[in-house]
């Protein structure tokens, strides 16, 4: 079954306003295992909105279109609903008093505009509106190509999705039939650039492809990819099955593969940040981390903390930003800071200081000015620990001050993820 969405509101189109609702019903449909494949968004324009409803129409069996259901002049979308169904706007009596009632009920009065959105088109159903003023509709449409149906909801968010969960979807999964659903999983990864992530999963992918092409069911997985900068590259596994159970084991199959071929890159699936991935590793290791941050100037420290159960791996951070603090603080040589040695250095001190298994520390230039001659984007991150083990790693970030403290953050815990396993393999 496919379903269209259209989102309605001039203020979209302006980008006053990021449209979520679209984004919401899209991974709605999807969990319920129904097609999308057109979003539309138009202004608060009658003629537009009929000629979007009707090209949905002509493609979908049901569209949901939301907003421009109030009370203003510019709510026209039960206006445009009148002309694709060819029937008039009839004013339900009993749906004015109802609104009026929702007004008295907040000791408020009723405005005359409000009557406007008691108007129905005729056939169409209502679906009571229960946290805001407007009414839902279902409409049903007589195409060219069958019968179709509309359903319109109101454009804010918490009323539009209170009453697609109760009126819209348990209809759609019903008209659907016995189906499937659509689950996606998201792959994380740190290390390997889009293009070089592409290269490696091409094969799989056109296996897929050749695969999906055979059983002409398009049941089979597919994969796509997602450049998060701060945030690595992800990679996308979208499957489609009968049933939520079959979903999931076709998703950890695939999650295997893509693991397999990427190897260390992925860190974690879906909420996993890289600070969790590297917190369980300490976790279960019973090792503990202190910091000590120059560049990052106690970002880190900040992410970490936003983990829940830090606590029991995390010792602190010593944001250590002057030269002159490296130096009576940490004890570190003096001389020049933006250097692998004072990262090595930086890190060993932080391990003594906070008494932890694991030392990490970041120093380096986020820029705009170059400093001690050294260029903007040059990062080091020192490591010291478990046991005698040390390491540092050298790096050029691109980006501003902003993107150059995110990803030096990002590159020091991905430092200490990959030494983390190596030493797990060691043992
Ligand atoms: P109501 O009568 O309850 O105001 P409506 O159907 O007239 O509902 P709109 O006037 O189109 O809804 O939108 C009301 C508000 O809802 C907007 O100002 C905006 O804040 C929010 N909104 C509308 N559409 C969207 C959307 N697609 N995504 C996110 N928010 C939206």
């Amino acid at each position: 079954m496919k379903v269209e969405i259209l989102t309605v509101g001039t203020e979209l189109l302006l980008g006053h306003i990021v449209d979520t609702n679209a984004a919401w019903l899209a991974g709605e449909l999807a969990g319920s295992g129904v097609d999308c494949y057109h979003i539309t968004t138009v202004g608060d324009h009658v003629d537009r909105i009929v000629e979007a409803l009707s090209a949905a129409l002509s493609r979908a069996e049901a569209v949901i279109v939301c907003g421009g259901l109030g009370p203003t002049h510019d709510d026209v979308t039960r206006d445009a609903l009148a002309a694709v169904m060819k029937v008039a706007l009839v004013r339900d009596d009993a749906l004015v008093e109802k609104i009026r009632g929702m007004f008295v009920a907040k000791g408020r009065t009723m405005a005359a505009s409000n009557a406007r959105q008691a108007d129905v088109p005729s056939g169409a159903m209502v679906i009571p509106q229960r946290i805001g003023t407007a009414p839902g509709l279902i409409c049903p449409v007589e195409s060219p190509t069958g019968s179709k149906v509309i359903y319109a909801l109101p454009g804010v968010p918490s009323e539009m999705k209170e009453m697609a969960l109760r009126a819209v979807f348990p209809e759609l999964i019903r008209r659907r039939g016995s189906g499937s659903v659509i689950m996606s999983r998201v792959i994380r990864t740190w290390g390997l650039p889009e293009s070089v992530l592409a290269e490696i999963l091409a094969p799989r992918i056109r296996e897929l492809d050749a695969n999906a092409a055979d059983s002409g069911n398009g049941m089979s997985p597919t994969l796509a990819f997602q450049a998060s900068g701060i945030d690595g590259v992800k990679v996308r596994v979208t499957v489609k099955a009968a049933d939520a159970l079959s979903a999931t084991i076709l998703l950890d199959s695939e999650e295997e593969i893509v693991r397999g071929l990427l190897g260390d890159a992925v860190f974690g699936v879906d909420s996993v940040t890289m600070e969790i991935a590297v917190g369980a590793m300490l976790a279960e290791g019973g090792l503990t981390l202190g910091l000590a941050e120059s560049v990052t100037g106690g970002l880190i420290a900040s992410r970490i903390v936003a983990t829940p159960g830090a606590s029991t791996w995390f010792r602190g951070s010593v944001v250590a930003y002057g030269s002159g603090v490296k130096q009576d603080v940490l004890g570190i040589s003096d001389g020049p800071v933006v250097k692998r040695e004072a990262a090595r250095e930086m890190a060993e001190a932080a391990r003594r200081l906070f008494g932890a298994a694991i030392g990490l520390a970041t120093t380096g230039v986020a820029g705009p000015d170059r400093q001690e001659n050294v260029e903007v984007g040059t990062v080091h991150v020192g490591l010291s620990g478990p046991g005698e083990h040390t390491a540092v790693l050298s790096v050029q970030l691109p980006g501003d001050r902003e993107q150059v403290r995110q990803l030096a953050s990002i590159s020091a815990l991905d430092l200490l993820r990959r030494e983390l396993i190596s030493n797990s393999r060691h043992v």
